[in-house]
């Protein structure tokens, strides 16, 4: 029991420590701060917002966010500093009717019981000329006048924390602090396109928007038009929620789910389950390590979400979180399939003029891959999402003829994938394409009817082939009794790794037998593999189970399907006949995700009519 404690009276504590409690949970660091204040102006209807930061010796020194809103009377000026004194709500069933992004009435109380806080304000309409200027420092007013202003309301925030030490201390340095701005000032603008904002640090403008009436403006304004180039539009209509915005073509992906923007309600929030419904949408089309980029806003009956969850309101309580998820899931996967989603190869604007030691002009996809896509290991080591002319890259001569066996392997490997049955058809979301011929056993080379040259990556493109029917069609995945059934031996680590997957793999056509002490029978592989396997796969196949992360996050079905399809599909390497090439072209054409393989990587990539034009130079 903790000494020197002799009064245990309860006390109820004043308001001065009331509110700098409260200032803890809302007002942590000076980009709460602005987001409190920018909230504001955009309740009161501001058309334009200005916030101004200034820093000295590498701490913010003040904060300003001016508007041209609705501005408050002399009375409301002063209530405005009251804790739980607000303009928005009145009672408790407003709180299922919440149209603003305030209601709390926490904000300006406990930022002036943390800061010295300077308010300016006219309302609009108002009788008298002058402007309401009033400071408050620590939560104690200190001065109130009159002032001359224009009408709305600017408030200036300045020694934040100076009465809270610990606080203070605790603030990363100064870019830290700017970046959390920035990322929270991105997500309120791109949420209200309708409001013009000008973010500026020591008077050097950091970013801008201007009021339209196109979301998409808004973001090429703050993301740049390479982002929007690659943008395909979202929208879905349900009876509890409309979905809305643009998610990027895959070739956009990210390392990090901090471009999966949503808003719902107009509130810019972080929702694990729509951020997690988002990336499921976008299924096998991004490496399993890889994030979308998506500009994503929900309309929910506001009955459905609850915001009064933390004081911040980043957070938000979603009933019907798995039909909403589920919703979005559904939205982003349709718009994705409704797209070309072919990347398109571009030619560096820089290096325009700069060929190579063999004098080719290089080319690589720079369109959307943001950072390099991770190869991943297929036995189809050497390509890489990158089409840079590199001669070494290649292990096989450009121009070999195929041999017999191989034919005969390949066609068999063709074949299997164009028997399977009981795969629905689905329409072609991919144009027709006529080969042109094969380079180094692994590119396809086409041309799409508008002129435009396709290389596809056959491996890839036969993954993606497989991998469809594997998951789509129960009949490609009954099993069928090998002649003779293999006999693989391992180690006892793996052997009971593999007891355990015995039942899964069952289901999906590979029947195999534990014959104790590390060994066991294999009876049947699924009939899409066919006849085609011998042992030595099946042993591979079990290799690739036991080697691939149970941790990451697909189910054993998928991959064990996908461990299939790659080791099914014909190999980088093989030589394969014009006709061959064609069948494979023909047969991704069914596909219903025909751009990328079930790892992610891009199955093709296009070089546009105009892109061949600029790179020869006749434009
Ligand atoms: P809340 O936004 O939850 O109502 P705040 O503490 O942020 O609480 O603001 C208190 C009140 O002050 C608001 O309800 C509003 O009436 C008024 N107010 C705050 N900022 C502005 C502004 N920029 N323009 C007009 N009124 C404002
Ligand atoms: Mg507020």
């Amino acid at each position: 029991m903790p000494e020197g404690n002799g009064d245990r009276t309860i006390r109820v504590l004043d308001p001065a420590t009331v509110n700098q409690i409260a200032a803890g949970e809302v007002v942590e660091r000076p980009a709460s701060v602005v987001k409190e204040l920018v909230e504001n102006a955009i309740d009161a209807g501001a058309r334009t917002v200005r916030i101004d930061i200034t820093s000295v010796q590498g701490g913010i020194s003040a904060i300003r966010v001016t508007d041209d809103g609705c501005g408050m009377s002399s009375a409301d000026a002063e209530l405005a500093f009251t804790p739980h004194a607000t303009s928005k709500i009145t009672a408790i069933d407003d709180l299922f009717k919440i149209h603003t992004l305030g209601f709390r009435g926490e904000a300006l109380a406990s930022i002036a019981a943390v800061a010295k806080v300077t308010l300016v304000t006219k309302p609009r309409g108002g009788t008298t000329v002058a402007g309401i200027r009033l400071i408050v420092i620590g939560g104690v007013q200190k001065e109130k006048g009159e002032t001359g202003a224009p009408q709305g309301t600017s408030i200036i925030v300045e020694e934040l924390f100076f009465n809270t030490p610990a606080r203070k201390k605790f603030q990363k340095n100064l870019n830290t602090e700017l970046a959390r701005i920035h990322g929270i000032l991105e997500g309120i603008f791109l949420a209200y396109p309708q409001v013009s904002f000008r973010f500026s640090h020591n008077n050097r403008e950091q970013l801008v928007t201007d009021r339209t009436t196109q979301p998409l403006d808004t973001i090429a304004r703050i993301f740049g038009n390479d982002c929007t180039r690659e943008l395909v539009p979202v929208s879905s209509d349900l009876p509890f929620m409309r979905i809305s915005g643009y998610i990027a073509r895959p070739a956009l992906s990210r390392k990090d789910h901090d471009r999966i923007l949503v808003s719902i309600n107009d509130r810019y929030i972080s929702s694990a389950a729509v951020m997690a419904a988002v990336r499921e949408g976008y299924g096998t089309l991004l490496p399993r390590d890889r994030f979308p980029v998506a500009f994503l806003s929900l309309a929910i009956d506001t009955r459905l979400v609850d915001v009064n969850v933390h004081p911040t309101k980043k957070e938000v309580r979603l009933s019907k979180e798995k039909e909403i998820g589920e919703a979005v899931r559904e939205a982003v996967h349709s718009a994705l399939m409704k797209n070309d989603l072919i990347p398109e190869v571009v030619v560096p604007r820089q290096q325009n003029r700069a060929l190579d030691s063999a004098g080719i002009v290089s080319a690589r996809i720079t369109s959307g891959v943001a950072e390099p896509v991770v190869p991943y290991d297929s036995g189809a080591r050497v390509h890489q999402a990158d089409a840079t002319y590199d001669p070494d890259a290649f292990t096989a001569p450009a121009r070999i003829e195929p041999t017999h066996t191989g034919t005969v392997s390949t066609d068999n490997r063709l074949r299997q994938t164009e028997l399977a049955s009981g795969v629905p058809p689905v329409p072609a979301v991919m144009p027709a394409l006529d080969v042109i011929g094969q380079v180094g056993g692994i590119y396809i080379l086409a041309a799409a009817p508008d002129g435009e040259l396709i290389i596809i990556d056959q491996h890839a493109a036969h993954e993606r082939i497989f991998y469809e029917q594997v998951s789509r069609s129960m009949a490609a995945r009954h099993a069928q009794e090998l002649l003779v059934p293999a006999i693989i031996h391992r180690s006892p680590k793996d052997a009971s790794i593999l007891r355990e997957l015995i039942p899964v793999l069952a289901q999906e056509g590979v029947v195999i037998e534990d014959f104790g002490s590390g060994s066991f029978l294999v009876r049947a592989v699924p009939a899409v593999m066919g006849k085609i396997e011998g042992p030595e796969m099946i042993d591979d196949l079990v290799s690739d189970l036991l080697n691939s992360d149970p941790t990451r996050p697909v189910s054993d079905r998928e991959r064990i399907t996908r461990i299939i399809s790659c080791r099914s599909a014909i190999k980088a390497g093989t030589v394969c006949t014009l006709e061959q090439c064609q069948r494979i072209v023909n047969q991704l054409r069914t596909t219903r995700s025909p751009f990328t393989c079930p790892h992610g990587r891009p199955t093709m990539v296009r070089f546009s009519r105009a892109k061949l034009d600029e790179m020869f130079k006749r434009t």
